[in-house]
């Protein structure tokens, strides 16, 4: 995760809730990517550090678990930069220039500029992440499959010039499509915090009220009176992800407008106090804890580095250096 702001609701669905799960049956590996950080934000990379601090007290509060997963920091393990060069040399320019997220991303962060030499080989950096670990699996959505499809293609080439005598180092990683629900911003755009559209995990109760009151809702219900369409309103999406339980009954009261969307708010914001505030609980024990975020990060780093070396020898043996 790219340590670029606080996180938020989106995480939490997308990703956090898929990662506590995964650990029941994975050795997960989960990665501060601070030099991927650095690659949009290297003008001003101040906040970096902390927003990785911070990233990790949320994956903790949501359930991360320390004792089973390797929660480390991609700059402290330095064979990431390593082995990203030695893939960099054998992935052609054009399959960097084909990316389709290249493109996407170059228009979503139009205000950085990031027409820079590492961030065209920003995916030879992520190959190297997956591939430093040997790793079987990377959790990753729809949006992201051209991404793990270019490892795969830089795995076979490296097979294909280093290793033709000897066993395979990397296993060609497999794409574990975890279904998550899509949460749109709280103005319906695209969540992102440069909109002022997202819910922080840490954002107080006050502020979440806040923040739903501002919520856009159905747009043909203009009067109290008027029938709605739950089907199109925002906020019944977040009642479909964080109060299901009641969207059945929510669903019929607007339709007859038995509701108003006043009440229909503060129930989401009753039903999102229920899952934030024991996150918001955990966050507080673990900042009482001074030092325990970094204590965590620097066992996750050793473990990491440990895997990363041994994965390093076999390379540099294979490539003859
Ligand atoms: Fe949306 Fe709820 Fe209002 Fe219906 S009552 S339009 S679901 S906010």
């Amino acid at each position: 995760m790219r340590p670029t702001g606080k996180l938020h609701l989106g995480h939490l669905v997308g990703a956090l809730e898929n990662w506590v799960k995964l650990q029941a049956d994975h050795d997960c590996f989960y990665m501060i990517a601070d030099w991927h950080a650095l690659m949009s934000e290297y003008k001003n990379p101040a906040r970096i550090r902390a927003d990785g601090l911070d990233n990790v007290v949320d994956w903790l509060a949501c359930g991360v678990d320390p004792e089973r997963s390797v929660i480390f920091r991609q700059s402290d393990v330095v064979e990431h930069v390593e082995l990203a060069f030695i893939l960099g040399t054998i992935t052609p320019i054009g399959w960097l220039e084909r990316c389709p997220t290249y493109k996407e991303q170059l228009k979503e962060l139009a205000d950085k500029d990031i027409k820079t030499y590492a961030f065209l080989g920003y995916p030879v950096l992520q190959a190297a992440d997956i591939l430093i670990y040997q790793a079987n699996a990377v959790p990753v959505g729809e949006d992201q499959l051209p991404h793990l499809e270019l490892t795969r293609e830089i795995v076979r080439r490296f097979n294909h010039l280093f290793e033709k005598k000897q066993q395979s180092i990397f296993p060609e990683p497999q794409a574990l499509l975890t279904k998550t629900a899509r949460l749109m911003g709280l103005d319906r755009r695209k969540m992102s915090k440069s909109y002022g559209n997202v819910i922080n995990l840490s954002d107080s109760p006050e502020d979440i009220t806040k923040k739903i009151k501002t919520m856009i809702t159905d747009p043909k219900r203009i009067k109290r009176n008027d029938p709605g369409h739950p089907e199109e309103c925002n906020v019944y999406k977040y009642q479909q992800v964080f109060n299901d339980g009641r969207t059945g009954v929510l669903s019929v009261e607007c339709k007859k407008a038995g509701i108003g969307c006043a009440d229909c708010k503060k129930e989401l914001s009753e039903a999102m106090f229920k899952i934030l505030s024991p996150i918001h609980a955990k966050r507080a024990e673990i900042l009482s804890k001074k030092g325990y975020v970094e204590e965590v990060i620097e066992s996750g780093n050793k473990k990491a580095r440990q895997v990363a070396q041994h994965t390093m020898a076999q390379v540099k043996k294979a490539v003859c250096v």
